[in-house]
């Protein structure tokens, strides 16, 4: 690759918003904003599919995960192309999906988070810049935060046990860990659980990186089908089961409170391996990885 050449799967928030906004007015979709971040960005979620049994992926809620906004767009429009001219993607013929299915896509759930973690504080308003240097601690690098920009790690934010995610993680904004001062206090992960209550999707997945395993179950709250979904999702992709964090139990996480709540199907899926974030150049193996099993992801919800 040529100096200063940016790699395809290298999207921020404004490339992203892109792609999508092109989709919307290419292909047969709909592009709605399920709410505004901190710093007033959209939150994008696109739906793919016009039936009644709904799917929802979301990415990026965690700020150097951004690779994981690319998969989902790049699925998006693998998923709508197939449609449109009726061929099969990784063996599924989507056009037998898409008038029975509804799958709905918030690439990223944590835009601000995404632009400083990629571009420091480049594009962030000068009055916050001295609070985020002081929670980063005195480091002016913040490619590995977590976290929204007023530092609350929006996967510590949804009702499941949130009381103990905020026990165990740091009381004040941190780059990670630090579960807010109540649940769904933050502008992102409010969007995201109202969407939730309102779509009331039959399958969750959210994508994070990293480690090439999948997480399904919650406290044991999970349903009898959820482990054979995953099982078939493991051997779709090669990556292993587990079924629960054990980083996080009472983690305040989104997949742990879509099971609790509504005792459906809920995974997180951790691609790629290695430190976050992890270079775009491996995107192509995450992307080998992950289609068969998003391609197959709205059957699961016919059955
Ligand atoms: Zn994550």
């Amino acid at each position: 690759m040529l100096h200063g050449q940016k790699h395809p799967a290298d999207l921020g928030y404004a490339e992203i918003t892109a792609q999508l906004q092109e989709l919307a007015s290419t292909y047969d979709c709909q592009l709605i904003s399920i709410g505004k971040s901190v710093l007033g960005l959209d939150l994008w979620t696109i739906r793919l599919g016009t039936g009644s049994r709904s799917v929802y992926l979301t990415g990026a809620h965690h700020a150097c995960e951004w690779l994981t906004a690319t998969l989902l767009v790049r699925f998006c429009r693998a998923y709508l192309a197939a449609n449109r001219s009726d061929a099969e993607l990784s063996g599924v013929r989507i056009s037998d999906l898409f008038h029975r299915t509804a799958v709905w896509v918030t690439p990223i759930v944590n835009p601000d988070g995404v632009s400083l973690a990629r571009d420091n504080l480049r594009a962030i308003p000068a009055h916050l810049q001295a609070d985020l240097i002081k929670w980063n601690g005195g480091r002016t690098d913040f490619s590995t935060w977590k976290a929204n920009i007023r530092g609350v790690d929006l996967n510590r934010q949804y009702r499941a046990e949130w009381h103990q995610a905020y026990r165990r993680g740091p009381k004040a904004p941190a780059p990670k860990y630090y579960a807010g001062r109540f649940p769904e206090s933050e502008p992102e992960s409010r969007a995201v659980a109202k969407f939730i209550r309102t779509l009331e999707p039959a399958l969750l997945v959210c994508y994070h990186s990293q480690g090439e395993v999948i997480y399904w179950d919650y406290r044991r709250e999970a349903p009898a089908k959820a482990r054979r979904i995953a099982r078939e999702l493991s051997r779709l992709s090669g990556y292993a089961l587990v079924a629960a964090n054990p980083q996080s139990a009472g983690s305040g996480g989104l997949k742990d409170w879509f099971i609790h709540e509504f005792r459906r199907p809920g995974f997180t899926i951790e691609v790629g391996r290695g430190i976050n974030p992890l270079p775009p150049a491996a995107f192509d193996s995450i992307w080998r990885q992950n289609l068969p099993l998003l391609a197959r992801l709205p059957a699961f919800v016919l059955t």
